[in-house]
């Protein structure tokens, strides 16, 4: 029998549904139901046919009778995923035969009527089993990936985070204003996408990298308080758990202090975590840039477990042992973390160690077993003296063992703070739970080697602190800035600052940044200007809302929680963008591709 009608479509008419699958209990034994959902899942017990039906609610248990003429030779011929429409009534089902894994296990519907709405292919892979498979498969078949449970619930407590930070702010007074996404450059200091113009030959529209410059002229403007779910687009490369667009909820308000806008962001943040059951308390533990830098070895301190760094440069200021000597000599520290009773570690794994170091940059790691005397291939270059302070330094006992790295501050600190995170996962010292930050005083600039010249740690609109102004002129990498960030369980999640409101001082800071008067006029002369017009003291944030989502569902990658993500390369595989255009559309725009 075919199933298309004479026309070969299938017949248009269904029959809508009165009930979700998922909703069906004893409650309606007896009652009639129409559903519409998919095949789940298809079974053929010797005459009865039994189809799990789902739609996005859940799955409940259909059975098709060989007396229902009508119905049963399309239950034979249906497939997985498969849309039917069942109409049917409700029964408790046999004793025996309810299975407590699904929530309508109780009841199943015997069908009167079946329908098919749409039939589906052979699948690309069982979606039940999508795990095992390639991402790169179930990204090209994004629409049956999203079909699974764990595709809808990532996406619905996204829907649900994001209500909870409209309605927050909403109550809060704050206005949902959208900004261009065909603008000019921004300044987060990643590479612009850009749009050329038809209208404007030769001229290029840049998405924006976030909407920094627009938020602060709304203060200017007089709204006080702004927030936008905004897309932001940087074409970095992809490394780690990247994406070329990502959202923010970003925001602004004027006339407040540092601490308005860190107290909402973590009122926020502690929102964001009702939705998943979580009660955080506020404010939360801070942090200051030095001490994450000092402890952790970066700004954005995984403190779900200890391995504290510490500093033992002062140890071999005058040692004989040449590498340490050189390094200090040479403006370099030594620092180290002790992992207790690790004495079983192999010298195999201590290679292994070493390589991992050295592959982030190190040029070793020294490693040292405490015993009654400390066990370590550097051991006999060290003085009696030395290892004994470095025993005291690290309250270490015997078991314990000792990683050093000895390089130029910011190696040190970079190696091992991605090494005490391997640390903490191989002796399993990671504590469950979502552990929350706030880092403050961060410094204003840092030094970029490359181009011998200061950037800005923040952004370049970030105001330094009042105890730095006179700083700018001194010694302005000791100037701080009046910056926060956010961070869960060492991920950052959201940063922001008070924005400088003086255009005398937003000028300044363009001239250390190496930013020449024309070039700020090109690049931001609008801001410049509206500045001059009375602009209110103001600051805001941006939090990332797909890392943020990620990290409440539990999820590993952002890609999870975004409904249509591209692949480390920047392709959408689903769509195949990015793609070539036709030579229209390029004489259009005036380019040429070579
Ligand atoms: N625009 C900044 C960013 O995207 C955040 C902020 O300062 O509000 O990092």
């Amino acid at each position: 029998m075919k199933d298309e009608g004479q026309r070969g479509f299938i017949p248009m008419e269904w029959q809508k549904r009165t009930k979700y699958c998922g909703e069906v209990s004893v409650k309606d034994a007896g009652k009639e139901v129409v559903l519409n959902g998919w095949v789940n899942s298809r079974r053929d017990h010797g005459g009865l046919i039994f189809l799990d039906l789902r739609d996005r609610t859940g799955v409940v248990q259909v059975v098709i009778n060989p007396d229902n003429k009508d119905s049963f030779p399309l239950a034979q011929r249906v497939r997985s995923e498969y849309v039917l429409a069942v109409s049917g009534k409700v029964s408790k089902r046999p004793k025996g035969t309810e299975n407590e894994n699904i929530a309508t296990g109780q009841v199943e519907v015997e069908t009167s009527a079946l329908q098919l709405i749409s039939k589906s292919k052979a699948l690309p892979f069982e979606l039940d089993e999508a795990d095992k498979v390639d991402e790169r498969t179930r990204l090209q078949y994004r629409y049956l990936d999203l079909r699974r449970p764990a595709g809808y619930m990532a996406l619905e407590l996204r829907h649900k985070v994001v209500q909870r930070v409209r309605n927050f702010l909403n109550n809060q007074g704050f206005l949902e204003i959208e900004t261009p996404d065909l603008t000019k450059s921004t300044p987060e200091g990643a590479r612009d996408f850009l749009v050329p113009s038809r209208l404007q030959a030769g001229h290029f529209y840049a998405l924006p990298q976030s909407p920094q410059l627009f938020k602060q002229i709304l203060m200017v403007a007089g709204f006080e308080k702004y927030y936008q779910l905004a897309r932001c687009f940087r074409d970095e490369d992809l490394r780690a758990d990247r994406q070329p667009e990502h959202t923010q909820i970003d925001l602004e308000m004027s006339f407040v202090k540092k601490d308005d806008v860190i107290n909402l962001s973590e009122q926020l943040l502690a929102e964001t975590f009702l939705e998943i059951g979580q009660k955080i308390e506020v404010p939360l533990k801070r942090m200051c840039y030095g001490d994450a830098i000092k402890y952790y070895g970066n700004d954005k301190p995984d403190t779900r477990f200890d391995l504290l760094l510490s500093d033992v440069s002062d140890i071999f200021t005058k040692s004989e042992f040449k590498v340490f000597a050189n390094v200090i000599k040479n403006g370099g520290v030594i620092k180290g973390l002790k992992i207790d009773k690790a004495s079983s570690l192999t010298r195999k794994k201590f290679d292994e160690y070493t390589d991992y170091c050295r592959g982030l940059g190190a040029g070793g790691l020294v490693w040292m077993v405490i015993d009654n005397e400390i066990k370590s291939p550097v051991a006999k270059f060290l003085s009696a003296a030395e290892k004994k302070s470095l025993i005291n330094s690290f309250e270490a006992n015997p078991g314990d063992v000792i990683f050093l790295v000895a390089d130029k501050t910011e190696v040190v600190n970079q190696v091992l703070g991605s090494f005490r995170l391997l640390l903490a996962e191989e002796f399993k010292l990671i504590k469950p739970g979502f552990h929350l930050l706030t880092v403050i005083d961060f410094p204003m600039f840092e030094y970029d080697e490359e181009e011998k010249r200061l950037k800005s740690h923040h952004h370049p609109f970030t105001m330094p602190t009042e105890d730095s102004l006179d700083l700018l002129d001194k010694d302005p990498l000791l100037a701080s800035a009046n910056a926060y960030d956010f961070i869960i369980n060492g991920v950052e999640v959201g940063g922001g600052s008070l924005r400088i409101f003086d255009p005398k001082l937003q000028e300044k800071i363009f001239g250390l940044l190496g930013i020449a008067k024309q070039e700020a006029n090109d690049k931001f002369g609008f801001l410049l200007k509206a500045l001059d017009y009375g602009a209110p003291p103001h600051g805001g944030v941006a939090f990332g809302l797909d890392r943020l989502v990620m990290l409440l569902a539990g999820r590993q990658s952002i890609r999870d929680v975004i409904a249509f993500p591209k692949t480390q390369a920047g392709t959408d595989l689903m769509t195949n963008a990015p793609d070539i255009v036709s030579d229209k559309q390029l004489k259009e725009l005036r380019l040429k591709t070579e």
